[in-house]
């Protein structure tokens, strides 16, 4: 096999688990078996929070100014190691190499977030009586866990990793089974930067590994990305131990068309926000609700689209099953009176025959109670809703449970505004397909997108990561006392 096989990073060191249950890591791009990786038992997770807890509690004494000095050398090592970097997201995932160095660049912001959190946790203090001080102070939560998916190998990690280690928790990372090998390189590049051992911990597994974390008396914080259905799950099991959660679900996200929106500008922005990512992304467009007269622009989108090629400038689909969940979805929205105007389905990429590509797909004519419609995806897909009105457009929007992402495509300020105010999501774009705000600006959608309060990225998340000590103080005699103070 190309690569070793994967390893659990405890203590500092790469350590084989103690499962006996093994699971083939395959390339979706051609289908290889790229190495092989062993579920991990509770008493490997048991080993990680053993170690971690007694270094965070070192690691909680060191000054935050000297800890994110770390991630001031962390990021340096992302910049020099992004092209291997790259090239092994693209290998494990399927996505184009543009997309994994992209992944890259924004794991090279996100840690730079990190070492801007001095700035941002400098304490409040206020004289509240004469002679009496209350101070506030940023305390770590502890021994923290973050549970990841498939669909960003090495961003998504770092959207909890940097932050919380740089507030002075221990981090235990449970890496998506099905891409666990990005997150093997995170882990050595951080001790190259001289992260100290126990800090952070790669505990591989599935399922089971994932209810073992929610079940772990010493683990103190879990964040969690993937589906909705497991986010649920993750959020009631580690708030029923008591637990901080944060649970970022799945998505089915509009974009709402009207008929002044600039054509050129808004087919360009459709078609790459539907198949960026061959569309696995949470941010993905997978709805597209046409205003009115619409059909010059539904032209472009369909232009824009046939420009994209697997396997040129579109990466694969995760899997075998998601390659045909995805053409089920294309041919029941076919047979129930939906027009396909651009079809993806049996594509063969030559020479990756045993790649499971998808092919960027238009579906018109879709009505609202189609699953194409309701349900999230996860493919190049594009399913277009027609409205005579932008009141129908922003109910359609509204109604789905789902709550990340929403945009608008206008050149009218005042019905910008109306979606902005009205549409029933957490991200909201004007003119713009994948409205993800980037740092400081924190990410969460709403609704079921996501479970427990705050953001999991900038400002946000310190609220998450930190626990608030409050202080107060009187060192002079003579200050006047009350009930208060
Ligand atoms: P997934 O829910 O299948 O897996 C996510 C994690 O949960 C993995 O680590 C996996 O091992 C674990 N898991 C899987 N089944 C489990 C079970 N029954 N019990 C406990 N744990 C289990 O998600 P995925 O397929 O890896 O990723 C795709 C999903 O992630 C999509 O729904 C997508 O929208 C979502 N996602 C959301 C965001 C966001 O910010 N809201 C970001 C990226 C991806």
């Amino acid at each position: 096999m190309k690569y070793p096989e994967v390893q659990n990073f405890i203590n500092g060191h790469f350590v084989t688990s103690s499962g006996n249950r093994s699971i083939d890591i395959e390339s979706p791009l051609d289908g290889t078996i790229m190495t092989s990786m062993r579920l991990s038992t509770r008493e490997d997770l048991n080993q990680a929070v053993i170690t971690a807890k007694a270094a965070q509690l070192h690691w909680e004494r060191i000054p935050i100014k000297e800890r994110v000095q770390v991630f001031f050398r962390y990021k340096q090592l992302l910049e020099k190691n992004s092209k291997e970097l790259s090239e092994l997201i693209a290998e494990e995932n399927g996505k184009t190499l543009g997309e994994a160095t992209a992944e890259i660049d924004k794991a090279i912001e996100l840690t730079e977030f990190a070492c801007s959190l001095p700035q941002l946790v400098a304490g409040e203090s206020l004289e509240v009586s004469k002679g009496v001080e209350c101070r506030i102070e940023h305390w770590p939560v502890g021994v923290v866990a973050s549970i990841v998916p498939f669909i960003f190998p090495s961003m998504v990690p770092h959207w909890s990793l940097c932050n919380a280690i740089a507030l002075g928790n221990a981090m235990i990372m449970k890496p998506s089974e099905v891409v666990p090998l990005s997150c093997q390189r995170i882990a050595s590049l951080l001790k190259e930067a001289g992260l100290p051992d126990g800090i952070f911990s790669i505990v591989n597994g599935d399922k089971e590994m994932v209810e073992a974390i929610c079940d772990h008396p010493d683990i103190d914080a879990v964040s969690f990305v993937g589906s909705t259905k497991i986010a649920k799950l993750v959020y009631a099991r580690a708030t029923s131990g008591f637990k901080r959660a944060l649970a970022l679900g799945g998505a089915k996200n509009h974009l709402i068309v009207l008929p002044d929106a600039h054509a050129e500008m808004t087919g360009s922005n459709v078609a790459a926000s539907m198949s960026g990512c061959a569309g696995q992304r949470c941010m993905a467009a997978s709805a597209m609700v046409a205003v009115g007269k619409s059909d010059h622009i539904i032209e472009k989108v369909c232009e824009e689209v046939k420009k994209i090629i697997p396997g040129k400038n579109l990466g694969s689909v995760i899997s075998r099953q998601a390659k045909e969940r995805i053409e089920r979805y294309i041919t029941e929205a076919e047979q129930q009176g939906a027009r396909i105007l651009v079809d993806g389905r049996g594509v063969k990429v030559p020479g990756k025959e045993n790649g499971y590509y998808v092919g960027p797909t238009v579906i018109d004519y879709v009505k609202p109670d189609m699953a194409v419609a309701r349900e999230e995806i996860f493919g190049p897909v594009i399913s277009i809703m027609r409205t005579d009105t932008l009141e129908e457009a922003l109910k359609i929007e509204n109604e789905n449970p789902y709550g990340n992402a929403a945009a608008v495509f206008t050149q009218s300020g005042g019905l910008a505004r109306q979606v902005m105010e009205k549409a029933n999501a957490g991200m909201i774009g004007v003119n713009i397909g994948v409205p993800v705000p980037r740092e400081p600006f924190s990410f969460g959608g709403w609704n079921e997108s996501k479970f427990g309060a705050g953001d999991i990225t900038g400002k946000s998340s310190i609220e998450f990561w930190t626990k608030l000590k409050k202080i107060t103080v009187k060192w002079n005699p003579e200050s006047r006392t009350n009930w208060m103070s």
